[in-house]
């Protein structure tokens, strides 16, 4: 007799939970109990579960099971950013990266959807990985809950050990659509995280048509990896602006902002490459460009990754690019790298894997034929 694949309730977010109860059968309420079991108080085993009945329990364990992902390692920086990397069900090195920042009483997560990246970005580590597989809701939320337990026994009215999340880790999460929209809810609902839609960001490079999409059925908050002024230089750095320019891509944001049931702005992320994105014209044009937009702007130094071909600017140079915006009146952050000695920055994830996937390989023979 073969094996019948066990339904993974990690992953599934309110409404299929209730769906999938009642497709066996059992009550709505049962639903509710159990979320609280998996995500508040991080149940791995039905046997825990005191107030679901005996005969439920064992019911539950024959057809279904709670499974994180697997962790490959466990790194803690000297300036207390944790990182994971954990291993997907696709294969040896399918592998993504998980990073815990904390800051003050903050603590923000920065969560992975895809292995891999298909939109190429020049300047990214990942893209040079090439597309590998999409992850399970299961696998986005997992990291959420590995986070949380890895700081002990989770405890609902303990303190937060997640208090942000970023979808800003390896993939483009509205080419992972559904599965990325189920873990959101999932991080805001209130019987599982609780988070808030102001605390829950997603990131992404421009996928104009889901941008839509997201806002009929989330209300997190949304980050524009912009990274160029224009379109010819956006084309070069995010390949996906010549299927949507920039002018459709605020426009997305715009009908966003105004379909949020409150007022919110954008977050831009402007990646600095010495000499390349990083002088005054053209943060004097970036300025201009999004006067139509309710924004804020986080600058992020470029993170040097082998065989790049980019620069990181210099601090006075940042400084500069900060101050022209600033003098414009927009409110502008420069992100300061943590986890250093973990190689837990942007654009540096599982290094380690990058390098044996085919797109890398030939992107590194290429560089060297070059250099
Ligand atoms: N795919 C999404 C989310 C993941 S990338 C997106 O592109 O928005 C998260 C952020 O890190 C993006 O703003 C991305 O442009 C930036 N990034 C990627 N590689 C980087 C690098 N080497 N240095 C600095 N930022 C980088
Ligand atoms: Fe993909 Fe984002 Fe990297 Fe671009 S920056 S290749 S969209 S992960």
């Amino acid at each position: 007799m073969t094996d019948i694949k066990k339904v993974n309730l990690l992953g599934l977010s309110p409404d299929k939970l209730i769906e999938f109860f009642e497709s066996i059968g059992e009550k709505k309420f049962r639903a509710t109990q159990v979320i609280k079991w998996i995500h508040q108080k991080g149940a791995e085993s039905f046997e825990e579960m005191t107030d679901v009945s005996k005969a439920l329990r064992a019911k539950l364990e024959q057809i279904c099971e709670i499974r994180g992902p697997e962790v490959v390692s466990q790194n803690i920086s000297s300036d207390g950013t944790r990182k994971w990397i954990i291993r997907t069900e696709g294969g040896k090195n399918d592998c993504v990266e998980t990073v815990l920042i904390p800051d003050g009483d903050r603590a923000t997560l920065c969560v992975s959807s895809q292995v891999g990246c298909s939109l190429d970005c020049s300047f990214c580590s990942t893209g040079k990985q090439g597309f590998n597989r999409n992850l399970t809701p299961a696998e986005i939320i997992g990291q959420v809950w590995i986070a949380i337990k890895s700081f002990g026994p989770m405890d609902p009215n303990g303190p937060r050990r997640v208090t942000n999340v970023v979808m800003m880790g390896m993939g483009e999460p509205l080419m992972n659509f559904e599965p990325v929209v189920d873990a959101m809810i999932l991080m805001m609902h209130d019987h599982a995280y609780g988070l808030s839609k102001r605390r829950v960001t997603l990131s992404t490079s421009g996928v104009v048509p889901k941008i839509y999409e997201l806002v009929k059925r989330t209300d997190v908050s949304l980050a524009i990896s912009l990274h160029a002024p224009n379109d010819a230089l956006r084309n070069e750095l995010v390949p996906i602006n010549k299927k949507y320019p920039i002018a459709e891509l605020i426009e997305s944001c715009q009908h966003y902002l105004a379909n949020l049931p409150d007022k919110r702005h954008i977050t831009i992320e402007y990646t600095l490459m010495f000499g390349v994105n990083d002088n005054e014209e053209q943060a004097y044009e970036l300025a201009e460009l999004l006067k139509v937009l309710e924004c804020k702007i986080n600058l992020i130094p470029f993170n040097p990754f082998p065989h790049s071909g980019y620069e990181k600017p210099s601090n006075n140079r940042t400084r500069r690019f900060q101050r022209i915006l600033a003098d414009a009146g927009y409110t502008v952050t420069v992100r300061t790298t943590r986890g250093d000695d973990i190689d837990a920055a942007c654009g540096q994830l599982v290094g380690d894997f990058h390098d044996k996937t085919r797109r890398s390989q030939k992107y590194i023979e290429l560089r060297e034929v070059n250099s």
